[in-house]
């Protein structure tokens, strides 16, 4: 498997710390409000590397948080945190916005198809392993206080910054010029951290009374505490989008590496954004959508999935409801082609073709070659369409035998995908209910439309079986 390692910057050849094992940590969402789909697209992607590891044998142990307090309204150090914020303005309190938006989160895991992480930690339940990790920064000197919390000094890091390929004045400089103009009273630099906020008296929601003073986490210590509860001081793989490679990911990497003295992890891998407009798809430029959206206007869950495959990860990826409405079409074409498929041939004699499998077998190397190269899911795309059209163009001349190796294939194809494919294999009918489908669909080549019909009225009050005509062939399901 190749990947493009952040830390690195360039793909390289993935080597596991164990043989044959993947640990694998994902920062989740802050469960303040919905996830819209651009959040998704890095779920989606995280999905899809666990996916690869495991197709190719490995063991994955992933964990990915639930941020339930200390996110604030700006990636950096400025404005609220957001769940208090929420919490505040809806009258309820934390842990009732966190459990209602983690279980929407959840939901639309579970939807896209995603496989559950191990784990999914919230910092408010690792208080304990968050003050450890602070203890053990304090005593090497990387702490001082200010008024509004404990702060790490990332002049104290020599390898500051590494992720975005800068040094550390560079970086401090990107940030004032970018993402940060102000920093909080008496910080050192503007790169400054706070791993322990300070509350007001008034404020009694998720606060905890330490030795450091009464407040909550930051953060970033949280990703670092929590990650390396469950995975180990140092791990393979830590995933999660592009925004979080200045600050997050930046000051996760400097805490873990000052406190344990190691390397924190070996491959950092970033998403690109979902945009809107040629705009960075999020909730405070109005630009949202959830998956219920989608849902609402018509569209199937695994339309938006399959778009997202269709862009290269590494690449930004526009979304408009014409891109939607064709890869909706698209999967559709897919779909009607595996339910086809599996009713191809029944009434023919069962000869396999070598010719037929080897051109097969070749287009499955081909598919997994694009897979595992840094999940060239464009190109993997492309392979599975080659081998739906070369099927297609010689498919009468295609027996049971032959025809099942194609399914097989994209049965296959689809551990990685997740697209459902083997929801549309049709098996379990009756022969005599196969023959009449077949037997419209030669009618209605042969533009016999009215025995077809006839046909269609028989599977109905008979057989209780639907059938629809679409481009891609006709589909039928249960009524
Ligand atoms: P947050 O809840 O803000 O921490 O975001 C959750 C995840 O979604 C993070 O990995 C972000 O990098 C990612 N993310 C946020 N906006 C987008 C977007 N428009 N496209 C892709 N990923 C995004
Ligand atoms: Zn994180």
């Amino acid at each position: 498997v190749k990947i493009y390692n952040t830390l690195k910057h360039k793909k390289v050849s993935f080597k596991p710390m164990a043989e044959g094992q993947v640990k694998m940590y994902t920062c989740g969402p802050t469960v303040y409000y919905f996830a819209h789909i651009g959040n998704m697209r890095s779920y989606v992607v995280a999905d899809l590397l666990k996916r690869v590891f495991i197709y190719n044998g490995y063991k994955v142990k992933h964990i990915m948080n639930l941020t339930d307090v200390g996110h604030l309204v700006s990636d950096a150090n400025l404005g609220e945190d957001k769940m208090r914020l929420t919490a505040h303005s809806e009258n309820k309190s934390l842990r009732e916005i966190a459990d209602e938006y983690s279980e929407l989160f959840i939901k639309d895991m579970k939807r896209l198809n995603l496989i559950m992480p191990e784990t999914m930690p919230r910092p408010s339940e690792h208080i304990t392993e968050i003050l450890n990790l602070i203890e053990i920064l304090e005593k090497k000197g990387y702490l001082y206080t200010v008024e509004t919390g404990v702060y790490y000094d990332t002049s104290k890091f020599k390898r500051y910054g590494q992720l975005m390929n800068l040094n550390f004045e560079e970086l401090n400089k990107y940030l004032i010029g970018g993402i940060r103009i102000e920093r909080p009273a008496g910080t050192k630099n503007t790169t400054d951290f706070a791993v322990w906020r300070f509350v007001k008296p008034e404020e009694k929601d998720m606060v905890w009374n330490t030795k450091y003073g009464r407040g909550f986490p930051g953060w970033h210590i949280e990703c670092s505490a929590m990650s390396m509860k469950y995975l180990g001081e140092h791990f393979d793989i830590h995933t999660g989008g592009i925004d979080h490679l200045p600050i997050h990911h930046t000051n996760e990497i400097a805490q873990s590496e000052s406190a344990t003295g190691k390397r924190f992890v070996n491959y950092w891998v970033h998403n690109e954004f979902l945009q809107v407009d040629g705009k960075k798809m999020s909730k405070s430029l109005r630009n949202v959508y959830t998956l219920q959206d989608l849902i609402e206007k018509g569209y199937k869950i695994n339309s938006y999935k399959y778009l997202v495959l269709s862009a290269h990860y590494r690449t930004q990826l526009n979304f408009t409801f014409e891109s939607l409405k064709n890869a909706e079409n698209t999967l559709n074409g897919i779909y009607s082609f595996v339910e086809k498929l599996s009713l191809h041939g029944v009434n023919k004699e069962n000869n396999p073709n070598p010719k037929f499998a080897t051109l097969v077998s070749r287009i499955k190397v081909q598919f997994i070659k694009s897979i595992n190269d840094d999940m060239n899911t464009p190109l993997a795309l492309a392979k599975l369409h080659l081998l739906i059209s070369k099927t297609n163009k010689k498919l009468d001349k295609l027996s049971k035998a032959d025809t099942e190796l194609v399914l097989e294939a994209l049965v296959d194809f689809d551990r990685i995908l997740g697209l459902g494919f083997s929801e549309y294999l049709k098996q379990d009918i009756p022969k005599e209910v196969e023959m009449l489908i077949l037997e419209r669909e030669q009618l209605r080549k042969e533009r016999k439309f009215s025995e077809a019909d006839k046909i269609r009225s028989i599977l109905k009050n008979e057989h209780n079986i639907e059938i629809e005509d679409t481009e891609g062939g006709s589909i039928w399901h249960k009524a």
